[in-house]
């Protein structure tokens, strides 16, 4: 899994979590409430699970760290080097 897709699974994550407690507080219906705190929940699963290090794939904790609290290395999120990378190399 890339850290930037991870990344954004995690932002829509609590992005959904936030709707259905809006949603609860509007409706007064704790079903939300609860499908609020599954997704949120389900989300920081995922987070530690792919928010890792691609240098020694520790957990990074924060999704906006610039480096890796573990080794130091730099946390390339926009992942535009990579993809410099690959175009150099097709041509
Ligand atoms: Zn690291």
């Amino acid at each position: 899994m890339d850290l930037r897709t991870a990344r954004r699974v995690v932002f829509a994550g609590f992005g959904l979590m936030c709707i259905c407690i809006v949603i609860c507080g509007a409706t007064k219906l704790d079903l939300f409430a609860y499908v609020g705190i599954g997704i949120g929940a389900a989300t920081m699963i995922f987070w530690v699970i792919f928010g890792r290090c691609p240098e020694c794939r520790k957990f990074i904790r924060r999704s906006s760290s610039k480096v890796c609290p573990n080794c130091g290395k730099p946390i390339d999120w926009k992942g535009s080097k990579k993809e410099e990378e690959k175009k150099e190399e097709a041509i």
